[in-house]
This record gives structure tokens, sequence and C-alpha cells, in this order.
């Protein structure tokens, strides 16, 4: 099927870290415009799944300022925790999105379920999905995910969320002590984004 080339995109999203990154992933000529461009807030995220709500965010921003809309849906699945916080990494963060409570919490939660849980390796995987959605009601969409493991204690400061406490499969250093440019190499919205970069 031919695609015509996306020139001109909405990334709906309010998250600055989720904003610099995907603006990151795109071609330099893509004119790109951000919520606070429009003064949108976000929808409520009612979907079960980073999909669902992923295509939420999309169609609702789309709508708003008629123009094609990217928007992420992504979050931390930890194995011991039922896969959580998952769907809810924002929400884990409180009404202000403060990831140092989400990450605090995580702790809490880890603690909970196994006192000696600083001493193991706890599985863990960063997921994002991804929605292109046009105007005209056309969607497509892809998920992406990079494996690795909680770090017992929060490290550097690069990032955002939980970026401090992720440390990637055949790595040594979390995400927040990477430089941007390699966590962008390897980390899931990467991997969301390579499935759909055909139609930038
Ligand atoms: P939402 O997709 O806007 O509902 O929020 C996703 C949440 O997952 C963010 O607020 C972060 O807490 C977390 N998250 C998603 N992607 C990343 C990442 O690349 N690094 C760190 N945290 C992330």
């Amino acid at each position: 099927m031919l695609n015509k080339k996306i020139k001109k995109i909405l990334i709906g999203t309010n998250n600055i870290g989720k904003l610099k990154e995907i603006k990151d992933l795109l071609p330099k000529s893509t004119k790109i415009f951000s919520t606070k461009d429009f003064g949108l807030s976000s929808p409520k995220e009612t979907g079960n799944s980073f999909l669902k709500n992923s295509l939420i965010k999309a169609k609702f921003f789309s709508k708003k300022a008629n123009l094609i809309c990217l928007a992420d849906d992504s979050g931390l699945e930890i194995d011991i925790l039922n896969r959580k916080p998952g769907i809810y990494s924002a929400r884990w963060g409180g009404a202000r999105n403060d990831f140092n409570k989400a990450i605090l919490k995580v702790f809490r939660e880890l603690y909970k379920k196994d006192k000696n849980w600083k001493i193991k390796k706890i599985k863990a995987r960063f997921v994002c999905a991804l929605t292109i959605y046009w105007p005209n009601g056309k969607k497509i969409n892809s998920v992406g995910k990079v494996e690795g493991f909680i770090s017992n204690k929060k490290k550097g400061k690069n990032g955002f969320g939980y970026d401090p406490i992720f440390i990637p499969l055949k790595s040594k250093i979390t995400f927040g002590q990477m430089k941007p440019n390699k966590k962008y190499k390897i980390d899931h919205r990467f991997k969301a984004f390579n499935k759909i970069k055909r139609f930038f």
C-alpha cells in the first residue's frame, strides 16, 4: 500500500519528557505541533490496555486540532507486581505526576511482595503503544518493548519517569544514567516508532 508521507503532525502528549523524545525520533523536516500550541489538556485514559489508551489520546487530540496526531501510551511492567504499575504508571505519581512519588511507591510495593527484593533480579519492561490518527478516521498503531530489571536505588538524572530505576538487559546502568541519545536507540518508544516510521 502506498502511504502519503506525513509532513505535519500533532504530538498528543502533555508529558514534556515524551514530547522531547518523540520529537527526536521524527525527521527534522516534519512540522511538529504540541498540545500546548492548541491549549489542550489530556483526555481521561479509560482504556484497559496501552493500545486502547494511545488510541483514545490520538483520536481526542486529532479531533480537537483537526490534524493528524501521534499519541503514545506507555509504562513500566514489573513481573512480581503482576505487571503493575502498567497502564497506571503515570497515575502512581499522583495528581501532580510526581515521578519521585511513583518510584517510592514501586519500592514500597516491591518490599510488600518480598522483603529481600533488593538483592534479587526484579524483571521488568517498558512498553510503548503508538497510534497515528488521521482526521478522516484512519488509524494505525504499533507496540514496542524493552526488557530489563529494577535497580534497588535511584541512579542518574537523565530522562524522566521511572528512568532512574530501570536497567535495560545487557546494561549495567539505568536509563537515568544513560545519555539520552543512547536510550533513544534502544527503548520501547524507538522500537514502536520503527514499525511506523514509513509514514514519515
Ligand atoms: P502515560 O502514557 O502518559 O499514561 O504515562 C506513562 C508513564 O509511564 C509516564 O508518566 C512515566 O511515568 C512512565 N514512562 C513511560 N515511558 C517512560 C520512559 O521512557 N522512561 C521512564 N518512564 C516512562
